[in-house]
């Protein structure tokens, strides 16, 4: 059931301590694009996002974008953020993340991922040993397979998270599988 769990859950990418991320060790971020950094099959950024973002960018943290969208969505999202990407990537399996870690040149202990996704983004990550990041979708539309089943998942894990059944530690736990 650990496989379930992000590290870490924020409602907003900006309330992600740069500064943290760097302490535990963390050199490359992986981003999931739908909800995570654009909202679903759309362009309009926000602002708050992208000051993140660059901020990010500043702090030299390797970046890049791995998503189960079209090859054009993603080349294009590349693009605004200036950041390589794998599209089409098959989260949650594993060869996804491999492929974005071989992509940046890191770690799994050196990589966090960012997602809006319990499913696809964390347990993946979770999985390929990142440190894994779970953020509240930008939007509430979204492909509706997603939401009818993917949702569900979030709910139960958000709902543990917030009954404190489980406890969010903002650090890498020891036994993490690697
Ligand atoms: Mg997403």
């Amino acid at each position: 059931m650990k496989i379930l769990y992000p590290d870490m859950y924020v409602s907003s990418l900006k309330e992600i301590d740069i500064q943290f991320l760097k302490d535990i060790g963390i050199k490359a971020v992986i981003f999931d694009l739908d909800n995570t950094l654009l909202p679903w099959n759309s362009n309009n950024l926000q602002s708050d996002i992208i000051d993140w973002f660059y901020k990010l960018k500043e702090a030299e943290f390797k970046i890049c974008i791995l998503s189960n969208n079209k090859r054009n969505r993603v080349i294009n999202s590349c693009d605004i953020f200036k950041v390589p990407g794998v599209y089409k990537a098959g989260k949650p399996r594993r060869k996804a993340f491999l492929k974005a870690m071989r992509l940046l040149g890191t770690l799994p202990q050196e990589t966090a991922m960012i997602g809006d996704q319990v499913f696809t983004d964390i347990i993946g990550a979770n999985r390929a040993g990142m440190y894994t990041i779970l953020v509240k979708p930008i939007s509430k539309r979204e492909f509706i397979g997603t939401r009818i089943v993917n949702r569900k998942l979030e709910k139960f894990v958000l709902w543990r998270i917030k009954r404190k059944r489980v406890s969010i530690v903002k650090s890498r736990s020891p036994d993490r599988q690697m």
